[in-house]
């Protein structure tokens, strides 16, 4: 228990009150105690006083009784009478005998002793005697105590009458152990008779205390005066006694007395007892004071206690186990409070936590919870040794979906994708949302084999086209796979290498990439690529240069192809063919085709005002087909920089028309709408059907300039481009020939009935600041008959 704690405070505080509460009265009773015994003690020796008189009273009397007796006796009277010697001798020693005297005596009326039974008995005692005669006379008997041989004697006297006195009988008693014996009998006290000596101090004689014990007590009296009365304290064997001397008798060598004590320590033993039970009970009841005002602490203290932890864990953030409520009144209604608290914390942190992990649109786990999935299912292989993998996925055209269609139609496309996502690859594997149109999926513990079926799984579900609203819409995706531990050790690096391997899978037209170093290469250059284009285009870099188109029947300049040059500042001039594919694959064409738009225009404005009156064509590719934007874009470009919509042609690639036909033709029928020619560029290249290119809205084919550079030397070639002319003309279309580089080529063109040229024969790409001096220069071929 911490003494800081509210319980021990409250235990310690009643333990304290109840030790004082027991120690004053403790303290009290002890005082009580003592100051009543030693009254008590001091009563019982002041009671020994009168007692010890009174007894030896009683001796003195008995004995005087016996001496009385003796002296009525006609006998003795008669041996006195006779002055018989030896009679009188033998009464004295009969009747001393049976009263265990010390001593007898018969003394004649003159105060001379007659008959003796200890001839020895001289001095102190003998004069002691021969004083009372006086005294015994008068009252008819005499008592006293006297000093003989260092020991107290009661003497007394009493006259012999026939009936005129005639002598005195005196007898001698030590006083004995016997008389001190009764006296103990009487009082409970110790009795000892003590005579002083003559060179100073006491000595002991009889005592109801042991010898020894009664020496020492002897030798504690030194310096104290026999004549005089007083109570003191002496030890006796070590234990303090309450003594009462009183004197005795006294003699001018010595002094008598009689010692009374009462051992305090025995007197006071039933209340040491007492005492010891007090100590018992005080212990007993500060322990169940203890116990009780512990238990009643606790139920104090505990709920409380109870709530510091419940606040503690709630700041550990730990708000899912529900708070007890116990205790009443105030406890109880803090424990609610308590409790309500957690309550709505843990709900507001649930929604937190909903919102920072799950995605509310789909309800599938989001890019931070499917990273937390991650780096559980790593740490579960790397346990189990085994691998495990995941799945990153981003749709194709999405954001066209988005664009055409609405946010509200692609929101609803991408939660009926996330619940065919999840039907296709199962409860095992968790399907997430990563952001936008990607998606990933982990698969914990597989081979790569499993791995590569899911994600083909994935991809043949995808291949049925989603009906929302009436629209089937195609989504098809790239996918990249990256597995633990060949990929990498970390939730973070698979992420990224999936995505690395998805990227690969969307350039490569791949449907699904499994992770390879040599990608990530790849998409390094890529990534440093895109950005170099992006800047390129903020800083100018690129350059439209033109190649002029030409009438074959006339040889006269009919306008020219915008193509973009990229002047890269430190690799100098970089054609198309190097970064054309790329910026298709990225989705920059887009910005490109902007900016190549604009350029024309601009130039297409320039020349008009110079007087020079040119059809444009500018090279749109596959990505910018899909953008449905393109039309409205065209046309604003075209009102701002208040051109005709026919000084422009558009050469749109047979192969990207093909890619998505349906959308591309939307996008074309949009565009001619506005008022612009198109052609089909790089024509007999691709495997368009016949059937399709007939319902295309377009105005010129465009012979690929493979077969023109080689229909000279190739009659395969040569009847290639007679049939496409025929073709072209049959369906009503202007035929353009590029790729002449020779006046052979010109010539057998012109003849075929080729409606126009372009090649290195007549100009290769310049730029634009030359074509007004190229125009002014050029002169066409001469005819041939
Ligand atoms: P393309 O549309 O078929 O453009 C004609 C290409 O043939 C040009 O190459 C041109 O220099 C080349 N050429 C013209 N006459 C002859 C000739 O007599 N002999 C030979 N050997 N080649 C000739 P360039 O400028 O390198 O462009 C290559 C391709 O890059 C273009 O093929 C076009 O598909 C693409 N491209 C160029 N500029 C743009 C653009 O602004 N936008 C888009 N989307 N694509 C562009
Ligand atoms: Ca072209
Ligand atoms: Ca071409």
């Amino acid at each position: 228990m911490h003494f800081q704690t509210l319980e021990s405070r409250i235990v310690s505080l009643f333990l304290a009150l109840i030790l004082v509460g027991q120690g004053i009265s403790f303290v009290v009773l002890r005082h009580g105690i003592t100051t009543n015994e030693e009254a008590a003690i001091h009563d019982q020796l002041e009671l020994g006083v009168p007692l010890f008189n009174r007894l030896l009273e009683q001796k003195a009397q008995t004995v005087t009784g016996n001496a009385r007796a003796l002296s009525k006796d006609y006998g003795f009277r008669q041996a006195i009478a006779s002055n018989d010697q030896e009679t009188i001798e033998s009464v004295l020693v009969n009747t001393q005998d049976r009263i265990e005297a010390a001593l007898a005596l018969f003394i004649g009326l003159d105060g001379q002793i007659r008959a003796t039974t200890n001839k020895k008995a001289q001095g102190n005692l003998v004069q002691s005697i021969l004083r009372l005669l006086s005294d015994a006379e008068r009252n008819d008997g005499a008592v006293d105590i006297s000093i003989f041989e260092n020991r107290p004697y009661q003497i007394l006297v009493v006259p012999v009458r026939a009936p005129i006195t005639i002598g005195y009988i005196a007898m001698a008693f030590p006083l004995d152990r016997q008389l001190a014996k009764e006296m103990r009998d009487l009082s409970l006290l110790d009795v000892s008779f003590m005579v002083s000596r003559p060179q100073g101090g006491w000595s002991a004689d009889e005592s109801t205390l042991s010898r020894e014990n009664a020496v020492g007590v002897a030798s504690q009296m030194a310096g104290i005066d026999g004549a005089v009365a007083q109570s003191l304290v002496l030890q006796v064997n070590h234990s303090d006694y309450s003594s009462r001397i009183l004197p005795l008798a006294k003699n001018e060598h010595q002094s008598a007395v009689v010692v009374l004590q009462r051992s305090i320590d025995e007197a006071i033993a039933p209340y040491r007892k007492l005492q010891l039970s007090l100590i018992i009970i005080t212990g007993v009841v500060t322990g169940i004071a203890f116990l009780f005002t512990f238990f009643a602490a606790r139920r104090i203290a505990g709920p409380l206690r109870d709530l510091t932890e419940v606040a503690n864990r709630l700041g550990d953030g730990d708000y899912q186990s529900p708070v007890e409520i116990k205790g009443d009144g105030e406890i109880r209604k803090l424990s609610i409070a308590f409790e309500s608290m957690r309550d709505g914390i843990a709900r507001r942190e649930r929604e937190i936590r909903r919102l920072a992990y799950w995605d509310p649109l789909t309800d599938l786990p989001n890019r931070a919870q499917f990273t937390v999935l991650l780096i559980a299912a790593i740490a579960n292989s790397a346990q189990n040794n085994s691998t495990c993998f995941m799945l990153m996925m981003d749709l194709d055209r999405f954001k066209n979906v988005n664009d055409i269609l609405g946010h509200h139609f692609g929101d609803e496309l991408l939660i009926q994708l996330a619940r065919r996502l999840t039907n296709t690859v199962g409860d095992k594997y968790p399907v997430a949302r990563l952001g936008g149109d990607e998606f990933a999926v982990l698969m914990p513990d597989v081979s790569e084999a499993t791995a590569k079926e899911i994600a083909t799984r994935i991809l043949v579900a995808l291949e049925l086209p989603m009906t929302l609203e009436d629209q089937n819409v195609d989504l098809g995706a790239g996918i990249g796979i990256a597995g633990y531990p060949m990929h990498g050790l970390e939730a973070e690096a698979l992420m990224s290498r999936a995505e690395v391997a998805m990227y690969s899978a969307k350039i490569s037209g791949n449907d699904a990439v499994m992770y390879d170093p040599v990608l990530d290469k790849a998409s390094e250059e890529n990534l440093s690529l895109l950005s170099e284009l992006r800047r390129a285009l903020e800083r100018n870099e690129f350059e439209m240069h033109v190649q002029p188109k030409l009438s074959l029947g006339t040889g006269e300049f009919i306008g020219f192809e915008a193509l973009v040059r990229w002047l890269h500042p430190e690799k100098g001039m970089i054609y198309p063919d190097s970064f054309i594919p790329f910026s298709e694959e990225t989705g920059f064409i887009r910005a490109l085709t902007r900016w190549m738009l604009e350029q024309a225009a601009l130039l297409c404005r320039d020349l008009t005002a110079r007087g020079i009156h040119a059809k444009i064509s500018v090279n749109i590719s596959t990505r910018d087909l899909l953008d449905q934007n393109l039309p409205t874009l065209f046309s604003a470009l075209l009102t701002s920089h208040g051109i005709s919509a026919s000084s422009f042609c558009l050469e749109i690639t047979e192969s990207s028309i093909m890619d998505d036909p349906k959308r591309a033709l939307a996008t074309l029928e949009k565009l001619h709408a506005t008022g612009v020619e198109l052609s089909i560029d790089d024509f007999g290249t691709g495997y368009s059907s016949l059937a399709y290119l007939k319902r295309l809205p377009v105005d010129e084919l465009k012979i690929d300039k493979s077969f023109v550079m080689s229909m000279e030397s190739d009659a395969d070639d040569a009847k290639i481009v007679r049939s496409t002319i025929d073709l072209g003309h049959n369906m009503g279309l202007r035929v353009v020939a590029e790729g002449i580089e020779t006046e052979g080529a010109w010539q057998l063109l012109k003849k075929m009935g080729c409606d126009q040229g372009q090649g290195y024969f007549m100009s290769r790409p310049i730029a634009v600041n030359q074509l007004e001096d190229w125009i002014a220069n050029w002169i066409p071929p001469n005819p041939i008959d």
